[in-house]
C-alpha cells in the first residue's frame, strides 16, 4: 500500500500539512477500530501460498507501523513518499550508495561531524570522491560545475555555524548539470523549511532531533518527490537493513502530532535568547538567521517559513570561559543532540564536531569558544535567567587580566 494513501484516506485530501501531523495513521485501524494507530511488532507476515503473501512479508522490508511514519513525514514534506531509517546517520549512508566509485560528493565545510566523517572514510576507501567546499563564496557554483559533482549534499542552517545556502540556486545547479541535490534538513524540520519546494531532490533528517521531539529515540528518515529515487533509496534501505523499528516509528509518528504546536514556542524561545545574547558584552557574535546583521538573513527569509531555535555563538574568554559559562547552568543541559523539547548546550569543538580533525574544524569556523544552544520549550524566563547567571560567570573569567 502506498504509505500516502493510508493518511490522505483519514484526513482527507483538502487538510492542511499542520492537520495531517496531528492526524497522521488516525482510524488506520480496521480490525479493532481504535481511534489511534497499533504498532506492528511482528517482524513476520502470513504468507497465503508459497510466493503469495499481502502488503507486507517481513519488517525489514516493510511494516505498516513504519509506512505510516514514512507516509506522514512524506506529507510533512511535500513528497512522494520516505523511507524511514535507524538512525540520521543510516538515511545520510543509503543517500551515499546512489554514488559509484569515482563519483563525486560535494559537501559543505561545516556539515555535521557525523557527515563529515562518513564522507572522509569513504572518499579515503575509493567508494567515491568527496570534497568540502565553501556553498558562500564568490563563485562557487561556477567552480562546482567545473568540478561535476554527481551528488550536491546541502546543510542550510549549517551545524553549528547557521550559515544558509541558497537551495533554489544549488538544486537549479544540480538539475543542469545531471547531479542529484540532497538537503538536510534536520535543524529546520519541515515546519520551517520544504527544500522539495525550492528543487531539491532529496531530503534527510535525522528524525532523533525535531521530528520525534522527545530525545527518546534515534531515527533518520529519506524523502523525495521522485517516485524512481524513492524505489532507489527504498531498495538500498531494505539491502543493507538500514530500516527503523516499528516502535521507534510509532514514538516518531506521535512525537510530529504536536511538531507545529513544539515549533511555535521553539521559535518563540530562541528568539528572546538570541535577544539576551546579542545584548550582552561577554558573547563576541551570535549565529542566528533572525538577527538583520546575519549573511543569510534575507535568504533565509525567502526559502524559510521560520527561523528555527538553534543558535550558536562565540564566548570571550575562550575555554575558560565555556566552562565557567557550562557550569553555571541549570536548565540548558550540557549534551549533544538537539530539537528535544529539553534546552541543550554542546561544545561542537570537543562534542558534536570532535570527529573532524582540528584543521577541519578551523576551516570550517569551529574555535574553542564557540557554543550551540538548542532552545527548548521551557518558560522562557527561566531560560533567560539561566543564560544571564550563566553570562555572568563568563563574565568573571572573560575579563580577568592575562
Ligand atoms: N544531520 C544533522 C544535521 C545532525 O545534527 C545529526 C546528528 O546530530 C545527524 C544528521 C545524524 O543523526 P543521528 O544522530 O540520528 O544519526
Amino acid at each position: 500500500m502506498n504509505p500516502a494513501d493510508i493518511t490522505h484516506s483519514f484526513t482527507g485530501p483538502t487538510a492542511s500539512r499542520v492537520t495531517r501531523a496531528v492526524r497522521a495513521g488516525i482510524g488506520a485501524d480496521t480490525t479493532h477500530r481504535a481511534v489511534m494507530p497499533p504498532i506492528h511488532l511482528s517482524s513476520n507476515f502470513f504468507f497465503d501460498s508459497p510466493g503469495v503473501c499481502g502488503d507486507y512479508d517481513y519488517t525489514r522490508t516493510g511494516n505498516p507501523t513504519r509506512d505510516l511514519a514514512a507516509g506522514a513525514i512524506a506529507e510533512l514534506e511535500g513528497g512522494c513518499g520516505a523511507v524511514v531509517t535507524s538512525s540520521g546517520m543510516s538515511a545520510i549512508a543509503v543517500v551515499t550508495r546512489l554514488l559509484s566509485a569515482g563519483d563525486l560528493l560535494l559537501a559543505p565545510r561545516d556539515c555535521y561531524g557525523g557527515s563529515h566523517r562518513l564522507f572522509t572514510a569513504e572518499a579515503a576507501r575509493g567508494t567515491y570522491r568527496a570534497e568540502f567546499v565553501d556553498f558562500n563564496a564568490p563563485g562557487a557554483r561556477e567552480r562546482a560545475r567545473a568540478l561535476g559533482p554527481r551528488l550536491i549534499w546541502l546543510e542550510t542552517p549549517s551545524n553549528p555555524l547557521l550559515r544558509i545556502t541558497d537551495i533554489a540556486a544549488w538544486s537549479r545547479l544540480a538539475r543542469e548539470i545531471g547531479a542529484i541535490c540532497v538537503v538536510d534538513n534536520t535543524f529546520l524540520s519541515p515546519v520551517n523549511q520544504q527544500p522539495l519546494d525550492f528543487g531539491a531532490d532529496l531530503v534527510v533528517h535525522s528524525t532523533t532531533k525535531f521530528l520525534n521531539g522527545h530525545s527518546d529515540v534515534v531515527g533518520g528518515t529519506v524523502v523525495t518527490a521522485d517516485s524512481a529515487l524513492l524505489e532507489e533509496v527504498a531498495w538500498w534501505t531494505n539491502a543493507m537493513g538500514a530500516a527503523g523499528s516499528p516502535f521507534d516509528s510509532y514514538l516518531t509518528m506521535r512525537g510530529m502530532r504536536t511538531l507545529h504546536a513544539r515549533s511555535r514556542v521553539h521559535e518563540e524561545n530562541a528568539l528572546a535568547v538570541v535577544e539576551a545574547l546579542a545584548a550582552s558584552d561577554t558573547v563576541a557574535c551570535v549565529n542566528h538567521p533572525s538577527l538583520p546583521d546575519h549573511p543569510g538573513h534575507e535568504l533565509a527569509r525567502r526559502q524559510q517559513t521560520g527561523w528555527g531555535s538553534l543558535v550558536s555563538f562565540e564566548l570571550r574568554g575562550g575555554r575558560e570561559a565555556v566552562d565557567a559559562f557550562v557550569s553555571g547552568l541549570t536548565f540548558f543541559a550540557l549534551a549533544e543532540s538537539l530539537g528535544g523539547v529539553e534546552s541543550l548546550v554542546t561544545h561542537p569543538t570537543t562534542m558534536t564536531h570532535a570527529s573532524m580533525d582540528l584543521p577541519a574544524q578551523l576551516v570550517a569556523g569551529i574555535g574553542e569558544g564557540l557554543l550551540r544552544l538548542s532552545v527548548g520549550i521551557e518558560a522562557a524566563d527561566d531560560l533567560l535567567a539561566d543564560l544571564a547567571r550563566a553570562l555572568s560567570r563568563a563574565e568573571a573569567v572573560a575579563c580577568l587580566p592575562v
